[in-house]
């Protein structure tokens, strides 16, 4: 069984020692106590699992603590693929629930897996999420001083692979911060977040540069067609270096290779196997 997850970028210019260190010790407890629910779950459970304790800490920008829209609007984006029936669901600009995944987990068996907007969050009421503020005070000053943050995004993913050897990936975002109101993230698009039987990938970054590189989609499509996990990384960043592209990745395959890439310093990521520990530092 293994795990991994990410937390969004870290800059070591806008970001104190104190946070880098509670990210750290963040992601430490998140990991460790996903890892025991993995031992009794399946990788499916266990990303929405440790997602959704990942939009919790307001320290990450998903679910609680998420970037404020241009309009002073929070709008959140995730979704969840099961890689052994591949199966995708999410939500894109959800308002006001806690768990933005919960939402994306509830539409799974569903028709229509994929809903915006107004339309997903009239879900989430219908089907019992209550009205619930993710907003945090320093956010609000963060958007009150207009500091733009693209480059310390914080979305947050996690990939599992289970002990049947299934995998699958979550992904949660507030966005970049002070986007225009129906901009659409990567999130909840299978370039940001997208599992078969032979891959799983969360991405984080700049929505724009993932989709236009398609990183998650093509690093699972050449695992797939029998590229190695190092080499499909480096050769889906090698494409996005071409556009200038601001993204980190990280995957488990189907042997159990964890992996992950960032295009710059530094993608704030875990992973775990049971008895190692490894983090961003
Ligand atoms: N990828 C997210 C987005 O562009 C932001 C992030 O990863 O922090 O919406």
């Amino acid at each position: 069984m293994k795990l991994i997850i990410h937390g969004g970028f870290f800059s070591e210019s806008s970001q104190s020692a104190e946070t880098k260190l509670a990210k750290q010790e963040a992601l430490k407890r998140i990991i460790t106590s996903s890892y025991e629910f993995l031992r009794a779950h399946s990788a499916f459970e266990t990303v929405i699992h440790a997602v959704a304790q990942l939009e919790d800490d307001p320290l990450f920008n998903a679910g609680t603590g998420s970037q404020i829209q241009s309009d002073g609007v929070i709008r959140m984006s995730a979704s969840i693929m099961d890689g052994v029936s591949q199966r995708f669901s999410g939500v894109i600009n959800i308002e006001e629930v806690k768990n933005p995944i919960r939402v994306a987990e509830k539409l799974f068996p569903a028709d229509d897996r994929v809903l915006g907007g107004a339309g997903a969050t009239r879900f989430a009421r219908e089907n019992g999420f209550p009205v619930f503020s993710t907003e945090i005070p320093q956010r609000r000053k963060e958007y009150e001083e207009k500091k733009r943050a693209a480059k310390v995004t914080g979305t947050v993913g996690c990939v599992a692979f289970d002990a049947k050897g299934h995998i699958a990936a979550a992904t949660s975002t507030g966005g970049k911060g002070f986007e225009i109101p129906g901009r659409i993230s990567d999130s909840a698009t299978t370039a940001g977040n997208y599992a078969n039987g032979f891959c799983g990938v969360s991405c984080t970054g700049v929505g724009e540069d993932i989709v236009s590189t398609a990183v998650a989609t093509k690093i699972v499509t050449r695992i797939s067609d029998g590229m190695d996990i190092e080499n499909a990384f480096r050769k889906t960043f090698a494409e996005l270096k071409e556009i200038d592209g601001f993204a980190g990745a990280i995957a488990i395959d189907h042997k159990g290779n964890v992996f992950h890439l960032d295009s710059h310093p530094s993608m704030v990521f875990a992973s775990y196997d049971g008895s190692t520990f490894n983090c961003f530092d």
